[in-house]
């Protein structure tokens, strides 16, 4: 396997980190330490805000540098010691250690254990499957969570924070197509308009979900929510979710922490669901890209619309971009 490849390296110097695009071998891609591996030529990837905190040196996501960041990856099979994939499969590669201690999709290449490889399902192409990603893999996870818990259209508005975001904006999308009253909550007054046009019913400023009354409950509000960003929005979630509500946890980028009493739970019955996409079981991980796919023709237009397409040369300046939450719907990377 003698090939050159370009790939985005994140390195630290004189106690910062950086970014620089360098060249490789595909000789010396690590093996996988377990499973069979597969060598997947990527065409596209995606950018994710765990991407942002490895390329930025966090060390809960990346103990080692120099690295290669990318959690999510689309191409096609290169060499495959793997029986189920032959040169030339068109395959998804998002989660479990990709991007954070194994080199990721920032690159022409990469190097995975086979069971990470998800097979390109049907009704959609590589192109798209990277205008979802890990962002559009979790929004799904989180629905698929709420409709297991009983929250329907039916019940009442579902919020979604962080609207603007990759997994936020996907949210919105699928939950208006699902049927969903969709109450976007945004830092971006600007962006009230796009969220509207995925199908966002109301969109609000942050401070309409930010309660600093003190009280353990506020009148019931929203059926559910899916929150991106954590903090005290998401201990407001809490409090005025209405009885036996969902609400789905899966980011952090405003605070990991938040107080909370055990109101919402013991007295208003509140379903609180993690979401967890790196380790998510390989059957439940395909039923979800098999959803993604089923509804992408329909959606087609409007994940042109939220995702814009840049070159590598690009990614170190909306890295940078969206760790300050500047930064709004989906970036797909073309190697
Ligand atoms: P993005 O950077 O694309 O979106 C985050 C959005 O959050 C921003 O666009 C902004 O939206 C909002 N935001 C930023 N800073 C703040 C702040 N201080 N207070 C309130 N809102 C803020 O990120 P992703 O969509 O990729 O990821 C969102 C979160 O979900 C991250 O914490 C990420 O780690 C997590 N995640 C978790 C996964 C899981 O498996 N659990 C999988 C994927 C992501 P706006 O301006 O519209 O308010």
């Amino acid at each position: 396997m003698s090939e050159t490849y370009t790939a985005l390296e994140a390195f630290a110097e004189a106690g910062a980190y950086h970014t620089r695009l360098v060249q490789k071998e595909l000789r010396d891609l690590p093996r996988p330490a377990q499973g069979l591996p597969v060598v997947v030529k990527v065409q596209y990837t995606s950018l994710n805000y765990k991407d942002a905190l490895s390329a930025a040196g966090h060390p809960g996501i990346t103990r080692q540098y120099p690295h290669v960041p990318g959690i999510d990856a689309a191409g096609t099979v290169y060499h495959s010691e793997d029986p189920r994939f032959a040169v030339g499969d068109a395959v998804i590669v998002t989660s479990y250690d990709l991007g954070m201690n194994t080199a990721g999709g920032l690159a022409g290449f990469i190097q995975v254990p086979a069971d990470w490889v998800v097979p390109l399902p049907s009704g959609m192409t590589l192109q798209e499957s990277m205008a979802w990603g890990t962002a559009g893999l979790t929004a799904a996870m989180a629905i698929a969570k709420l409709r297991a818990n009983g929250l329907s259209p039916a019940q009442g508005p579902v919020v979604v924070t962080g609207a603007s975001g990759g997994v936020g904006s996907l949210s919105v999308l699928l939950l208006a197509h699902l049927g969903y009253t969709v109450w976007a909550v945004s830092g971006k007054p600007e962006y009230h308009e796009q969220l509207k046009a995925l199908g966002a019913a109301e969109c609000l400023d942050r401070d309409a979900v930010d309660d600093t009354s003190g009280r353990p409950l506020l009148r019931p509000r929203w059926a559910g929510a899916i929150d991106t960003v954590g903090g005290n929005t998401l201990a407001t979630l809490l409090k005025a979710c209405q009885k036996e509500g969902s609400i789905a946890v899966c980011g952090l980028v405003r605070s990991p922490a938040f107080e909370t009493t055990v109101y919402p739970w013991i007295l208003n019955g509140i379903n609180v669901l993690g979401i967890d996409s790196a380790e998510y079981p390989a059957p439940l991980r395909q039923a979800r890209w098999q959803e993604l796919a089923a509804v992408t023709p329909a959606l087609q237009a409007d994940l042109a619309r939220l995702t814009q397409e840049i070159p590598l040369t690009a990614v170190p300046e909306v890295l940078t971009q969206m760790l300050a939450g500047k930064t709004r719907g989906r970036y797909r990377v073309k190697l």
